[in-house]
């Protein structure tokens, strides 16, 4: 079994679902300390119940907080620090998907939700945490774009601001920060079936969002969902030593859905 994390501290915002969780399960099996911040505290207690079925040793602090919300940013990087000393790794990943909408329909406050937390909540994030990286001389963050940020997809006006926002966040910092040995990636997930998904299969038919789902991912050249766990074992990558000079980058995970759609 790899041990990419002994002695690790790893940082994960969205711990309580979805890739957040994946990532957790993954790293901690592989011996790092967390940090599992989101909004939902049951959702939280539920990941490290998780986390220590398969890892009974693990230590894993909980912070309950709104990524959207700067000083609750700045509190989560504090409360890490004082409680571990370091972070090696922030996987920057709490996000929500909005109401799917066309453009002029999609509304203002909707589109300031979307992008208060995909967007402000990811740059808050990146503003306290590569400070701390900075001064350690190591580190690696990884923060959560989608295929919505690097392609259009229709009817999400907050979403692809947001997501394109965050990869380019995430080529600004990596030029930035590169040079003080810590390094600042993206990924973008396509379909992946989390709760996330779930949901907006559901906004599209309540009745009947599993026929939705199957005729939603025919177009992918793998023609299925892709498994939280999938990107799981990429973000554990991303966010270990193995992938210290991957900088400034973004890497879909989506089945080749960016390529062709
Ligand atoms: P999810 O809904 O399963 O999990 C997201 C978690 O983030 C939830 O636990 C939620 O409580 C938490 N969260 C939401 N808003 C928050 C806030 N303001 N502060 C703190 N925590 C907050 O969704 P997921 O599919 O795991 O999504 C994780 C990330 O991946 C998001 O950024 C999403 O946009 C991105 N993404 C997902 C997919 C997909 O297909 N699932 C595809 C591309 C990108």
């Amino acid at each position: 079994m790899n041990n990419r994390f002994d002695g690790k501290v790893v940082l994960i915002t969205g711990g309580g679902s979805g890739l957040g969780q994946a990532a957790a399960l993954q790293v901690a099996k592989e011996g790092a300390k967390l940090v599992l911040v989101d909004l939902n505290q049951a959702a939280l207690e539920e990941t490290k119940q998780k986390v220590l079925e398969l890892a009974p040793n693990a230590e894993v602090l909980l912070i309950t907080a709104n990524v959207a919300d700067e000083k609750a940013v700045e509190n989560y990087v504090n409360q890490t620090v004082e409680t571990f000393g370091k972070i090696d790794s922030f996987f920057n990943n709490a996000g929500i998907e909005g109401k799917q909408n066309l453009t002029e329909d999609f509304g203002i406050e909707e589109f300031q939700k979307v992008v208060n937390v995909n967007l402000n909540g990811v740059f808050y994030g990146m503003k306290y945490v590569l400070k701390v990286m900075k001064e350690q001389g190591y580190g690696s963050v990884v923060n959560t774009a989608s295929v919505g940020g690097i392609r259009g997809v229709g009817n999400q006006s907050g979403y692809a601001a947001s997501k394109h926002g965050v990869v380019g966040l995430t080529r600004n910092s990596g030029i930035e920060y590169g040079q003080y040995g810590v390094s600042v990636k993206a990924i973008a997930p396509g379909a992946i079936m989390t709760p996330m998904v779930e949901g907006s299969l559901k906004q599209m038919d309540p009745d009947n969002w599993e026929e939705v789902g199957k005729q939603f991912v025919q177009p992918n050249p793998m023609k299925r969902f892709g498994k939280p766990e999938e990107v799981g074992y990429l973000a554990a990558f991303l966010l270990s030593d193995q992938a210290n000079f991957i900088n400034a980058t973004v890497i879909p995970i989506d089945g080749g859905q960016s390529y062709k759609y």
